[in-house]
């Protein structure tokens, strides 16, 4: 048994080496990419169904190769975390994001709301209040278009820190929501604290509705909830119109998916936005 068990040892490193490997390439490939520009920022329009109007959007990034291939942002986003990269990443994809906000106010879309993703390490670093604020300062983007994105687990890991980072949000007059939002298992007491502005339905959820699995019982239980607490509420990832009318039929009326948009450029964005 012992010999049994140093085999499947030495087994389990072997891989191991071979993965930590592969992160570490991955890891220099990104930081080149950032460095030598070949990271952008798409843009998904988000959906008012009663009017079918764009109302804002969330910046998504990417990150295309030097070979012309797209890298899913669910590789590299946990590279990102994980080296401490996300920091400067997240801060120019904040800044890049506000500045394109401001370009469509100026373009005559002015209330038009920019949604950015902010993950743990960014949202938990000392620094990350002061790059907002310049962010909004140098870009003049008004405050109150801009919504930072955190995802449920984050409202978990440190409930003190949280709870202040989010009241200096306030103070500055942004908004927040909780994205994938049901797929974490925060406590609903613990949610109230939060004092968010909106949940974002996970597309999980959304993705129910239509299917063998049922009608959307959790995304009801969501946009119940959203209306209990008196916040807004979008439902990501929809795809068809049934899945648009039986959210709308729920009280959800924001939405974002491929129904109404893909992640589009900057460019496509405007163009998009100037054809509506
Ligand atoms: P997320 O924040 O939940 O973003 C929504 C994802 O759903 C995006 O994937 C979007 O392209 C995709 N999506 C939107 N509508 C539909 C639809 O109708 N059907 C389907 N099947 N998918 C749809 P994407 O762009 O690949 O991003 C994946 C994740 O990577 C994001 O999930 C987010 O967690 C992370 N991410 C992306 N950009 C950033 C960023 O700038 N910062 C951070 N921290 N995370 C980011
Ligand atoms: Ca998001
Ligand atoms: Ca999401
Ligand atoms: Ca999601």
């Amino acid at each position: 048994a012992k010999s049994h068990q140093r085999s499947s040892f030495s087994y389990f490193t072997v891989d191991m080496g071979v993965e930590i490997r592969e992160r570490v390439r991955m890891m220099h490939a990104l930081r080149a990419a950032f460095e030598n520009e070949r990271l952008f920022v798409v843009y998904q329009p988000q959906i008012d169904m009663r009017t079918e109007r764009a109302v804002g959007a969330e910046a998504l990034l990417r990150w295309k190769t030097e070979d012309g291939q797209f890298v899913p942002p669910d590789q590299f986003i946990p590279i990102a975390e994980y080296s401490g990269l996300i920091v400067d990443i997240g801060e120019w994809v904040l800044r890049s994001a506000c500045f394109e906000l401001m370009e469509l106010h100026k373009l005559g879309f002015t209330e038009f709301k920019m949604a950015v993703n902010v993950s743990q390490a960014q949202f938990s670093h000392p620094l990350f209040l002061d790059s907002l604020k310049r962010a909004l300062a140098d870009t003049k983007a008004p405050a109150h278009c801009v919504e930072l994105e955190i995802t449920e687990s984050m409202a978990m890991t440190d409930p003190a820190l949280l709870i202040q980072t989010l009241h200096q949000i306030k103070q500055l007059g942004a908004q927040v929501s909780i994205d994938d939002f049901g797929t974490g298992f925060s406590s609903l007491s613990h949610l109230q604290k939060l004092n968010v502005d909106k949940l974002k339905i996970d597309r999980a959820f959304v993705n129910e509705i239509g299917s063998k699995s049922g009608e959307g019982n959790i995304a009801k239980m969501i946009v119940q909830l959203s209306q209990s607490l008196n916040i807004k509420v979008i439902a990501e990832g929809v795809e068809t119109e049934h899945q648009a009318d039986t959210l709308m039929s729920f009280g959800c009326h924001l939405a974002q998916g491929y129904l109404y948009a893909r992640p589009l450029t900057k460019e496509d964005l405007r163009n998009w936005l100037a054809s509506k």
